[in-house]
């Protein structure tokens, strides 16, 4: 019997809580997972499109008034190593 590599148990849980993360309403210890996660599984920012969320973010943020600071360094830690992959 073969496993599926994925989506794993771990993924269903980062991808449970990735749009509350997206959008920064996750505690910090809880958003350390989801951003780990992430940075180890490549399969999960393509299955749930979570790169081209995070652009939209990123725009949003970048020309926005309405994001904090606080969400404007977290999405952009995790672009960073978002862009690796490219
Ligand atoms: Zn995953």
């Amino acid at each position: 019997m073969t496993e599926p590599s994925h989506p794993t148990a771990e993924c269903e849980d980062a991808m449970a809580q990735v749009q509350a993360f997206l959008h920064n309403e996750l505690p910090a210890s809880a958003a350390d997972l989801i951003r780990a996660h992430l940075d180890a599984c490549d399969k999960c920012l393509e299955d749930f499109d979570v790169e081209a969320e995070i652009t939209r973010l990123v725009r949003r943020a970048a020309s926005g008034t309405c994001a904090p600071a606080r969400l404007r360094m977290s999405i952009n830690s995790l672009t960073v190593r978002v862009h690796r992959w490219e």
